[in-house]
């Protein structure tokens, strides 16, 4: 059996293993050295966050038995996509497509803030009221379904290799529970850290009630991409300890915190302010 069949044969426990120690690690970290007192009751929120990942974890396994990996072996095997079309070798292809798969992450990332209909899913990522490990996994499953086959139609076009698939799989979930983590780490560690990495301070912005400051870092993974496209912000205004995490009009734990709450979040209210194409006119005119 060679490497690239072992991975294909064991990849739900690879992934499984790598998910269960990144997030003790992280937890831990959280309890040690916190970054941020939590608002609300850390067993409440996570019975319910943990308890969305177990149905999305169902969910993704029910419709999409063939998972990506799958696809991109399929692919391999009929040379589908760009990078097996043009027979391009391991060492440049794997950076590459991982590169490129994170890439496409964070344009989804933007999209989904700038489509209001797509917002009001992927506000139940930014309606919990406190930011630790397992707001990272809190997604609702219809934003979950949504990311699969924009993934699906990546893998096609971009025809990645089977174990580049994975480690972007692997990296994507382990960068996403630690840049959610509540966690502390010395100034010097996170501004070297953020030349190539997301660092949890740096996502910590996203995650503002405040519009301008949501409305940057939307990174997961690499941080080149807001640096890149000018949507990159330093720190929040109120400071990382008194700044306000959480959407307007979504306040009550009972609302946004418990799994009834957020299942139905998205159909709930109207949009607003809050996506990235509504701004207030100034009444200024071109000179
Ligand atoms: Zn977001
Ligand atoms: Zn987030």
């Amino acid at each position: 059996m060679d490497f690239q069949q072992f991975v294909l044969a064991n990849e739900p426990a690879i992934r499984l293993g790598f998910f269960l120690g990144t997030f003790a690690a992280i937890a831990l970290w959280e309890v040690l050295a916190p970054r941020r007192a939590l608002l609300v009751s850390k067993a409440y929120r996570w019975a319910s966050n943990i308890g969305l990942v177990v149905l999305n974890t169902v969910i993704i396994r029910l419709l999409f038995p063939l998972a990506a990996v799958g696809l991109a072996a399929f692919c391999a095997e009929n040379g589908w996509g760009l990078l097996n079309h043009f027979q391009a070798p391991f060492w440049i292809a794997a950076p590459l497509a991982v590169i490129a798969m994170d890439f496409v992450i964070w344009l989804q990332h933007v999209m989904v803030h700038a489509v209001p209909a797509l917002w009001r899913l992927h506000r139940v990522h930014h309606a919990d009221l406190d930011y630790d490990v397992t707001t990272g996994a809190r997604f609702h499953p219809i934003e979950i379904i949504l990311s699969m086959l924009i993934k699906f139609a990546t893998i096609v076009v971009l025809g990645p290799p089977v174990v580049a698939v994975v480690i972007f799989e692997v990296l994507l979930n382990a960068t996403s529970m630690f840049n959610h983590g509540n966690i502390r780490l010395p100034a010097a560690l996170d501004r070297v850290l953020r030349w190539i990495v997301v660092t949890p301070d740096m996502h910590r912005v996203h995650h503002s009630i405040e519009d301008d400051e949501a409305n940057s870092n939307f990174g997961f993974n690499l941080s080149w991409w807001d640096r890149l496209f000018g949507t990159y912000r330093d720190q929040p205004r109120g400071g990382h300890a008194g700044m306000t995490i959480g959407i307007r009009d979504f306040t009550d734990p009972r609302e946004v915190d418990r799994l009834d709450g957020m299942l139905w979040l998205p159909f709930r209210g109207e949009i607003k302010d809050y996506a990235i194409n509504r701004r207030n006119y100034s009444g200024e005119q071109p000179k």
